[in-house]
């Protein structure tokens, strides 16, 4: 769903990105969270046996890995984010857009756990930094 509005280019938050080809609305289904559906111990062991950060958490029982996922593996964080996670009514877990969305501009999100905001190096960590010093 709507690949063909998304590319995966050069990001200045982090390797690459996820960058949108055409305008989304806030509010709009974006895609589809797809990959290996695994348990909460798996999802567990993965990340830290095997530094896997590319899980997503649909729900206490069901997590989805996206490390083979060629287009989510590279969403990337920003504190500023302008995409969301959620379930929709036939239980999928999507993307969609929080805010309204323009051709070039950068898909993220809230990654949501602690250590994060430590190393962030999104826009508006990055002014943050430059502010103190
Ligand atoms: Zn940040």
């Amino acid at each position: 769903m709507n690949l063909e509005k998304l590319t995966v280019e050069n990001s200045s938050v982090h390797g690459l990105g996820i960058f949108s080809k055409s305008s989304f609305t806030e509010g709009e289904v974006i895609t589809f969270i797809k990959g290996e559906v695994i348990n909460a111990d798996e999802c567990v062991r993965r990340e830290n046996e095997e530094n896997n950060v590319y899980i997503f958490y649909k729900n206490d029982d069901e997590y989805i890995d996206v490390s083979n996922n060629q287009l989510l593996k590279y969403l990337n964080h920003a504190c500023e984010y302008n995409c969301d996670i959620d379930e929709d009514e036939n239980g999928n877990l999507v993307l969609f857009a929080a805010a309204d969305i323009l051709p070039g501009e950068e898909l993220t999100i809230d990654y949501g756990y602690d250590e994060i905001y430590e190393y962030c190096s999104c826009t508006v960590c990055e002014n943050k930094v430059e502010e103190k010093s």
